[in-house]
This record gives structure tokens, C-alpha cells and sequence, in this order.
């Protein structure tokens, strides 16, 4: 015996009325609810308080009457006087289903939480006092699934016949699979195209026997879990072969399908274990091999992320790809220590630059850097902090301007420091381990910094 006391079911009431008795914000949560559907909704109340007018129904603002149950599907009690209790009557008599407002015991349904994707629905269900857990479960359920899950569904059943006549079992369901959950799709769909898309897909894979690979480069963001995009985590479920760098986020990889692949390339400072030309030859031929791969950055892909050559290499290969932004580091810093990095009389632009290569002549960028007053993001700047710093001082940028440097940005162990360039050029702080980002500018004074610590303070100097 199992342990439910309720059984889920979806419940015919096309073509039919459902009465809804009571005209306060009750009734107007149960209209909303039942207005998805395309039965005939009415309002019966003395006293119409809420505002229906956005909702399809009928509002009848007088008592309720028996005949008002003649061809009710469902009946919703939701007013506490005389009214109430005859409806309550009316539907017992007639045995029409009836669910009274936040009242369980009178109820012979309950209504689950609705997540809409006609013609798909997913109801959530719960027994006693779980309302909050249901609207939870909703959200996250919500939040995964794609807002055009309904239309790419219809999309799917209308290729039903052309699909059997072609495809053999298995294949036709990694047709739908693909239809229902490739990028490409729904961006055809939207533009009204998803028809010819939906049949070029349906040759592609008559011809080919097996669906096309695609890699999609993402963006993992800072390094919590919950900076990641939905997009990203969509993907990430669709996902065969999960290919990711050492900055991204435990949590970001496990949020993959459980049995899909995962291979860590490394791109650790000082220990690479995969060159980029294996991590470009790797890409391409798990593309090549038909496999969905999700190729994860740390941050944005597009920053500092060598995004590039991998592209390069996709297009060579003739292998679709996808960019998936994601929060770049820097914004995650600028986020951490409330500091707006473009500011009205402040500062008018943000540049994003590496910092690597400080000491040598090999970048050309120093000088520009220094006399922009704009607020600068340098990435890759930690181990050459100080020569970051003492250069440009010596471009000619003030040995004055406000310094902030945010350790591990968007993590809950950051770390944050604040000086001037004069300060961090001296050199004597030896900064935490760990990815860091290095601000420079005026803009960076006008941020919320209290936590960090002071480069200049003697205290912290270990010389
Ligand atoms: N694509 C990444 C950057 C990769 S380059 C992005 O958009 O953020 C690696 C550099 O990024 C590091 O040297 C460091 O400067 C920066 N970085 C990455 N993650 C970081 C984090 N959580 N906090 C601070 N800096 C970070």
C-alpha cells in the first residue's frame, strides 16, 4: 500500500462551466488558476470586491442559486457566508467536485501548483501542510524548464507521422529530444520558423543516422553555484560531455545529467594539464563524434577565456557551437564591494585588461591604461601585483589613485584589500592564494570596502 491519500489526475472541463463562489482575493486566486484552461468561469457573489476585469469570466454580483451547479464541472467555495454553505450543499447534492478555500476537510480536491507549458502541465502536488514546499518545488521547476517547452511540445506532435515514416525507434526519440531541446529550435521558433527547422532537423537525422554534435561554450560565472545562468544550468542538464576548467565552480559541474562525462582540462596557474590545441582538438572531435558538449568557463567565455581559438577550431571543423554569457569576475567584484565601476562625474568607462606581462615590454597597453582615468579591471595581476602597480606609476598614472583588490570575487571566502597604487607598488602585503581581481580608479573610493584590509597599514606588513 502506497502512502498517498490524494491520486493526480487532469481533469476534463473543456466545453464545461466551473463556479467560483465568493468575490474576494480568493476567489480571484482560484480564477486565475482555473482561467488557464478553457472552460467557462464564473463568479457568483453579493459582494465583488476584487478586480476581475483582467480575467476571462462572467461575474454574476447577486446571490447563488441551485441552477447555478446545471453543467459545473468543478465548484470553488470561497465565501465564508449563507451563499457558501448553499453552494457547498448544491455540489454535494449534485456530486460536483468541490474544493473549499483553505478549508482541507471540506475539500474533494485539491488543487496542485501549475507549471504551464500547454499543452504540457506539471502539477505539484501536495498532501497537509506542504503549500510552501510546492510553491519552492514550482520556482525550481519553473526556472529549468524553457518558457516555450509548450510550443516546442506542439512543434514535436505535429511531426509525428512524418517522424514514424522515417525514423526507426531509438533514432526518432533523439529527434524529439533535439527538437524539444536545441537552442537553435527555439530561436526558429520564435522567429516563426519552426516548422522548416523542425523539418531540416527530421533530414539532417534521416540522413546522418545519428544527431549532429554541438558544443556550447558557457560561462560558469565567479564560482557560486547561484550566479550561473538558467540558461547555463539548462544546458548543463542536456549536456553529454561536460569539459571544464579548474575555476569553475564544483557545484556548476555537478548540476550535469549523472551520467554524463566530465573531463577536467586544467588551466590551473602553473600547472596546465591540457594545452589549448588538445583542449581545441578535444572539442572538436567530441563534436565531431555527435555529442552534446558543454564546454564550461570560469566567468564569461568571451573574457579572457580563450574563447577564441576554441571558436576557430569549431568553425574549421564545421561543428555548431553557442556562447552562454556568464557573470565575468570583475562584476562579481564590482558586486561584492558595492562598487560602481562607471560613475557619473566619477568615472565614464570600465576597461577590462590583463595584467600579465607587467614586467616585460611584450604588452602595449601600459601606457594608454595610465592616462585613461577610467576605472580599470586588471585580471591575472596577482603574482605581479606590485610591478602591476609600480608600472603604472611609471606610464604616469598619480601614485594617489584608489586601489581595491578582491580575492576569490563572488565567493563567500573572498577577500578584500584596499590602497593606492603607491601603496600596492611598495609591495609588502603578500596577498591571499587564489584567483584575484585588481581595481584601479577613483570610482573604487566610492564603493563599500570597510572589510577589506589596508594595504598600507603597517600592521599587515610581513616584509
Ligand atoms: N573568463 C574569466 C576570466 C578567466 S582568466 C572571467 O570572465 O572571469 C583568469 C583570471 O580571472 C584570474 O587570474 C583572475 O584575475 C580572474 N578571476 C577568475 N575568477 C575569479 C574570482 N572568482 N575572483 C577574482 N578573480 C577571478
Amino acid at each position: 500500500m502506497g502512502e498517498l491519500n490524494t491520486f493526480p489526475v487532469s481533469y476534463k472541463v473543456q466545453g464545461q462551466r466551473i463556479v467560483i463562489v465568493g468575490g474576494g482575493e480568493e476567489a480571484l486566486n482560484k480564477a486565475r488558476l482555473v482561467t488557464k484552461t478553457t472552460a467557462l468561469v464564473v463568479i457568483i457573489s453579493q459582494n465583488i470586491e476584487a478586480d476581475f476585469s483582467e480575467l476571462p469570466v462572467t461575474v454574476l454580483a447577486r446571490p447563488f442559486e441551485d441552477a447555478d451547479l446545471v453543467d459545473a464541472a468543478l465548484v470553488f467555495v470561497a465565501d465564508h457566508g449563507p451563499d457558501g454553505e448553499a453552494a457547498k450543499r448544491a455540489a454535494r447534492s449534485r456530486r460536483i467536485p468541490l474544493n473549499v478555500v483553505d478549508v482541507p476537510d471540506e475539500c474533494d480536491f485539491y488543487t496542485p501548483s501549475i507549471i504551464d507549458r500547454a499543452p504540457v502541465t506539471i502539477a505539484v502536488a501536495t498532501e497537509g501542510d506542504a503549500p510552501v514546499l510546492a510553491r519552492l518545488i514550482r520556482a525550481r521547476i519553473e526556472a529549468a524548464l524553457s518558457p516555450n517547452l509548450g510550443a516546442l511540445a506542439k512543434l514535436a506532435g505535429s511531426m509525428r507521422d512524418r517522424v514514424a515514416a522515417l525514423l526507426p525507434g531509438p533514432r526518432a526519440r533523439r529527434y524529439y529530444e533535439e527538437l524539444v531541446t536545441s537552442p537553435e529550435v527555439e530561436v526558429a521558433l520564435l522567429r516563426g520558423q519552426g516548422d522548416m527547422k523542425a523539418e531540416s532537423l527530421l533530414a539532417q537525422h534521416g540522413a546522418e543516422g545519428d544527431s549532429p554534435g554541438v558544443v556550447w561554450l558557457i560561462g560558469a560565472g565567479p564560482g557560486a553555484e547561484d550566479l550561473l545562468t538558467l540558461r547555463a544550468q539548462r544546458l548543463l542538464q542536456e549536456a553529454d560531455v561536460i569539459v571544464h576548467d579548474h575555476l569553475v565552480p564544483a557545484a556548476a559541474v555537478e548540476m550535469g545529467r549523472r551520467d554524463a562525462e566530465r573531463i577536467l582540462v586544467g588551466k590551473q596557474k602553473g600547472h596546465h594539464s591540457f594545452t589549448q590545441a588538445e583542449i581545441n582538438a578535444l572539442i572538436v572531435r567530441l563534436g565531431k563524434a555527435g555529442k552534446r558538449v558543454a564546454r564550461l568557463k570560469g566567468g564569461d567565455p568571451m573574457v579572457f577565456g580563450r574563447a577564441g581559438e576554441e571558436i576557430d577550431a569549431l568553425k574549421a571543423a564545421g561543428i555548431a557551437y553557442h556562447i552562454v554569457p556568464g557573470v565575468t569576475s570583475a562584476l562579481a567584484a564590482a558586486a561584492d564591494t558595492a562598487t560602481p565601476v562607471t560613475l557619473r562625474k566619477i568615472s565614464t568607462g570600465f576597461v577590462l585588461a590583463t595584467a600579465h606581462g607587467a614586467e616585460s615590454e611584450e604588452l602595449k597597453h601600459w601606457a594608454a591604461l595610465a592616462s585613461t582615468g577610467l576605472t580599470l579591471a586588471l585580471y591575472m595581476g596577482k603574482s605581479v601585483a606590485g610591478p602591476t602597480a609600480e608600472r603604472l606609476i611609471a606610464e604616469g598614472a598619480s601614485a594617489g589613485i584608489p586601489v581595491g583588490v578582491v580575492v576569490r570575487a563572488g565567493r563567500k571566502d573572498r577577500v578584500l584589500y584596499r590602497g593606492t597604487l603607491g601603496t600596492l607598488a611598495s609591495g609588502t602585503i603578500e596577498l591571499e592564494d587564489g584567483p584575484a581581481i585588481i581595481f584601479v580608479g577613483e570610482a573604487i573610493a566610492h564603493g563599500d570596502w570597510s572589510d577589506a584590509i589596508e594595504l598600507a597599514s603597517s600592521a599587515f606588513k610581513v616584509a
